[in-house]
């Protein structure tokens, strides 16, 4: 089955793309997976492959030598990477996404001309690096206080300084911590009265002095993704480090909403994951299993049934989603796209759990990959700032109450 459902649909590039990461998930992630999972350490192999395909510059404009895919590609190739590996494709969104936001987001911002020069001379900068270098990005943004759900400025700041910013703060569930090259992080300026506006986001070299690495990693499921705690003391980087010029991150996150929905691509993946299994296994044509088949049970068949609806509700909205990615998307989308990432996130559990129960025992053991996918699936919804819970804020107050829109204070 393919993760673009019907696939003569696609462009050549996005076929080409999408068939390239099913080869590389069916041959190299999918059978490393499971030691990564066990031992909780990062992929660094998958990351090697990655490079040598040329998909560590996926999104990356062809002027800059990359692919220049574009939102709908990136998002089926990661897909299809998270129907392998979800940990490989949810810490491959982080490295995309920061050359999504200095790509073709930053492409449709409003800038002066001399941000605009400015933003081109540093993203070359960036870009050379993934695609001559094959150096790895990671986007830790998260801090444990509100500004991850976008209700408050950064508590890390860069104070600017001659030569460049001084950073400091902490970031938690840094995915890619110790792996990535240079972390992307969001900061504030530091300055009296700064608010959300002010922040900028800069490429902290991993070797620069004071960056630093701490914490356990143990989690219950994406263990591969190895999102450390981030520490960041009084690290110098020089102004060449804006992956935007200062203040536009705020414009890019406002303007632009489907990159916040780059997360749940992953997720897409892993509920086909859970799918094809289920299948695989109820045909016994799972490798290693004794050669019984369970397909004839009539309950079986209408929990294949029930799980096959459900994921091709969840394929519809990632695929409408998908293509109506844009800047300034209006009202309408935009709750489309709440919907659709909530939808994502919440039905890749379920197929999980159908999945488990529909092939029973033994299909849970450790041996097999279906228990980790169940595991990885529960961390979806989770991920700031479009929790299942934040979408579901999103949508209610936002189909009730038009911008600006307030009620009379109730006596
Ligand atoms: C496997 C994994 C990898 C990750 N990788 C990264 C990464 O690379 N980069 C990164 O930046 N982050 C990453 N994260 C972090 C993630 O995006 C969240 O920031 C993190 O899970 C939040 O955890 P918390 O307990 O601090 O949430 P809290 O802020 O304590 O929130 C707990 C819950 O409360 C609700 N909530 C929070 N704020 C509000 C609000 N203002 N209004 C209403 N409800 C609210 C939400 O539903 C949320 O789930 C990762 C997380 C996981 C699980």
């Amino acid at each position: 089955m393919h993760i673009a459902g019907n696939p003569s649909h696609l462009t050549v590039q996005q076929r080409e793309l999408i068939d390239l990461a099913a080869a590389l998930g069916r041959q190299r992630f999918a059978p490393r997976a499971a030691a990564h999972d066990r031992d909780a350490s990062f992929p660094f192999e998958n990351y090697q492959d990655l490079r040598a395909a040329g998909l560590l510059a996926i999104c990356v404009p062809r002027e800059h030598g990359g692919l220049g895919a574009d939102f709908a590609t990136y998002v089926m190739v990661a897909a299809e990477i998270g129907r392998h590996c979800g940990a490989t494709a949810l810490s491959y969104n982080m490295h995309v996404s920061s050359t999504m936001w200095a790509g073709f987001v930053a492409d449709a911002l409003d800038m002066t001309r001399e941000q605009r020069a400015d933003h081109e001379h540093l993203r070359a900068i960036h870009f050379e690096r993934i695609v001559h270098h094959g150096k790895v990005y990671s986007q830790p943004f998260s801090e444990g206080g509100a500004a991850a759900a976008g209700k408050a400025p950064w508590g890390t700041l860069a104070r600017p300084v001659d030569g460049g910013y001084v950073v400091s703060g902490k970031k938690i569930f840094a995915s890619l911590a110790g792996a990535a090259d240079y972390y992307g992080v969001l900061c504030t300026l530091d300055k009296p009265g700064a608010t959300q506006r002010d922040t900028l986001y800069l490429a902290v070299p991993a070797d620069a002095p004071g960056v630093s690495v701490v914490g356990e990693w143990d989690p219950l499921g994406m263990r591969g993704t190895v999102s450390r705690t981030l520490m960041l003391d009084e690290v110098l980087v020089p102004p060449t480090a804006r992956l935007m010029p200062e203040g536009l991150y705020w414009q890019a996150a406002a303007r632009y909403p489907h990159m916040f929905a780059t997360l749940s691509p992953t997720y897409m993946g892993i509920a086909q994951a859970a799918y094809d299994f289920t299948v695989a296994y109820l045909r016994s044509e799972v490798p290693g299993m004794p050669p019984v088949k369970r397909r004839m049970y009539p309950t079986k068949q209408a929990a294949v049934a029930e799980m096959r609806i459900k994921l091709e509700q969840t394929r519809a909205l990632f695929l409408h989603n998908a293509r109506d990615a844009r800047i300034d998307p209006d009202q309408d989308t935009r709750m489309r796209l709440y919907a659709a990432h909530y939808t994502i996130m919440e039905n890749a559990n379920d197929i999980a759990r159908l999945a488990i129960r529909t092939c029973g025992g033994q299909g849970m053991l450790k041996s097999l990959p279906l228990e980790r996918l169940y595991r990885d699936s529960r961390c979806g919804s989770l991920m700031l700032p479009w929790t299942a819970e934040l979408c579901v804020d999103h949508l209610g107050r936002e189909s009730l109450y038009e911008a600006g829109e307030r009620d009379e204070a109730i006596e």
